[in-house]
């Protein structure tokens, strides 16, 4: 195989909208019409989460901190890492990231390989509802990083002819007048179902907590909390839903969600994101980035801190949080073991906060701490593993309707946006080299399909090259009309333990951001907050974080003292000099 070039070119955009009617079904597919400029900024088609939505998912400005000043080690370089980091560099404290990769970002981070190939953890899209992710990016200057996509979730069918575009069907938000109605007429209009079985969702729908969502979000939000406890399959056939829905609809969508089928998600994760999209009329709308996470995400979020006086150590991986007891029995962190190769240190702050991901939190609570329920209630919950497949081609894979096109190479052609399948054993995908063109339209090279496999369970033992093989056997057989042309370069990343499962009853078991330890802090998607596991939750979660910590200002630098006077009797030191307090 050979490897990409690293030259980048933006790419030329499809054109010509699409519509047609073949044996009585519409069919739309989303080329970006000609002469439309492809919006990227956060300025508009974002919706409003501050109104008519629960009161948790979007918190208001926290108040100017006017407390101590205080230093905060912060394990985890991931988006809640970094949330949590901006956050608290704004409200003037001091901030130090320890990361144990060499490459920030977390789940969705990137990194270049020696050949000059982005290399992403899995493909990121972002719904216009992402408003604590969206006011992250507008305040590190990212948001004009971010490419509007049609307002459309398009699913790709197998069993097309080549040159068929009639395997592609779509729910298609696309209409002059907003939620709910726009959501509505998607559903009436799309092919994806067969009438008897839209009728039966529409019924399930109406029976869901999402039509209170329509006047009382806080209230619905309750409603959808209590059906954590049963699947998305069982509520949705207990309403009347039917089992084709689930297969052709719903298990794409739920793996897309939660890398987990209808019977294994758990209902409150479908229905979350069924209400916003009830509500909102925009929370439907998908966005991607321009390019590669790590320079048009993580990398302004990396700059914005480092400008604040925020500092990251990469490599630095923690060990252990040590842990000592107060004369009140009061149990406090005492400091990180922290170590990168065969380099070790001890850091000490106010504050600490584990923003890591599910695996990495069960490896650093001290075993003693199970015997709060609180800790051991994070061991019930686990990772789901995932494998992310890139396939570069020789021409453009989605590129349907006309062959010559799909097999030249001095322009980009094809699908620009998110696409489902029910028929794969990827469920989502996407072509970076249109959807992201910055970084991934290469000249004179094709698509780069990014492909993420759910469940990736069978897929974990295998080798790349097995993994390779059957990923692009099944991009053939969805599109036939790619036949002939040519894998050149492809990479495989496998995460054993990525979101946490959200499956029926697991919701109780996150963890708040404050814990039961007064300087141990947690931020993560995985930790309690109002949305699903998902950047914006992980955004969120390190909002929440700051708030903790910020709240308890005065406390912890209480307990500074307390701690340097235990510590300096162990020492055998008499007196104690008190630091002098900065005041932010
Ligand atoms: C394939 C894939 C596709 C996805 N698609 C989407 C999507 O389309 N839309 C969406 O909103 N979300 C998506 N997500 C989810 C999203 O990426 C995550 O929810 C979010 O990035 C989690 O952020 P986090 O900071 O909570 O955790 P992480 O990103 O996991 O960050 C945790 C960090 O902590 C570090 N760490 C752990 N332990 C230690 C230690 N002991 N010392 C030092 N560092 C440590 C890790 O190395 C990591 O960098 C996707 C995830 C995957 C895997």
């Amino acid at each position: 195989m050979a490897a990409s070039a690293s030259l980048c070119f933006p790419a030329y955009r499809n054109t010509g909208g699409f519509a047609g009617f073949s044996g009585g079904r519409r069919v739309s597919t989303q080329f970006t019409p000609r002469g439309l400029t492809v919006r990227s900024d956060l300025e508009s088609n974002v919706s409003d989460m501050s109104v008519n939505a629960p009161k948790g998912l979007f918190p208001p400005e926290p108040e100017h901190y006017r407390g101590p000043k205080l230093k905060v080690a912060i394990i985890g370089a991931g988006l809640a890492g970094m949330s949590t980091a901006v956050e608290l560099l704004d409200q003037g404290h001091e901030v130090d990231i320890y990361e144990s990769r060499s490459f920030i970002g977390g789940k969705v981070g990137s990194f270049v390989d020696r050949k000059g190939n982005h290399i992403e953890m899995g493909l990121h899209v972002f719904f216009g509802c992402y408003n604590n992710l969206f006011r992250l990016m507008k305040k590190v200057g990212a948001d004009k990083n971010l490419l509007v996509k049609e307002h459309s979730h398009t699913f790709v069918n197998k069993g097309g002819e080549i040159g068929d575009v009639y395997i592609i069907s779509e729910l298609d938000f696309r209409f002059p007048i907003g939620a709910p109605i726009h959501g509505i007429r998607a559903f009436l209009t799309t092919n994806q179902l067969k009438t008897y079985d839209k009728a039966r969702n529409a019924v399930a729908l109406a029976l869901s907590p999402v039509v209170r969502a329509l006047v009382d979000p806080d209230g619905a939000m309750n409603d959808i909390r209590n059906l954590d406890n049963i699947s998305f399959s069982d509520w949705f056939l207990s309403k009347g839903g039917t089992r084709m829905s689930i297969q052709r609809m719903w298990d794409p969508v739920a793996y897309a969600l939660g890398f987990i089928d209808c019977d294994n998600i758990s209902a409150r994760c479908m229905l979350t994101i069924f209400s916003l999209f009830a509500t909102k009329t925009e929370a439907s709308l998908l966005r991607m980035l321009k390019g590669s996470p790590d320079v048009y995400l993580s990398g302004p979020i990396k700059k914005y801190i480092m400008d604040k006086g925020g500092r990251f150590h990469l490599r630095w991986g923690c060990r252990e949080v040590l842990y000592d007891r107060l004369p009140d029995g009061g149990v406090y962190v005492s400091g990180l073991a922290m170590s990168k190769a065969t380099q070790k240190k001890i850091v000490k702050a106010d504050a600490y906060v584990a923003a890591c991901d599910v695996p990495g939190i069960k490896r650093l609570v001290p075993r003693n701490w199970r015997e709060w329920e609180f800790f051991d209630n994070i061991f019930k919950l686990v990772g789901v593993p995932v494998v992310t497949v890139q396939l570069r081609y020789n021409g453009w894979i989605t590129e349907l309707r006309d062959l010559e096109r799909a097999r030249q190479l001095r322009q980009a052609a094809g699908l620009d946006n998110l696409l489902y399948t029910p028929d794969a054993d990827f469920s989502c995908f996407a072509d970076l080299a249109l959807t992201s063109p910055e970084d991934y339209y290469l000249e004179g090279q094709g698509s780069l399909l990014q492909c993420v496999l759910t469940p990736g369970d069978p897929y974990m033992p295998l080798l790349n090259d097995e993994i390779i093989r059957r990923v692009s056997k099944q991009v053939l057989s969805l599109f036939p009309s790619s036949q002939g042309l040519d894998v050149t370069w492809s990479s495989v990343v496998k995460i054993g333990q990525s979101l946490y499962r959200e499956g029926p009853g697991k919701d109780p078991f996150r963890p708040d951001q404050k814990t039961p330890v007064k300087n141990f802090f947690l931020a993560g998607s995985y930790t309690k907050q109002d949305y699903i596991d998902s950047m914006e939750g992980a955004t969120l979660s390190g909002r929440q974080a700051s708030a903790y910590i910020c709240d308890a200002g005065e406390e912890l630098t209480a307990l500074r003292k307390a701690i340097a006077i235990v510590e300096m009797d162990r020492a055998g030191c008499s007196t104690y000099t008190s630091d002098e307090l900065t005041l932010v």
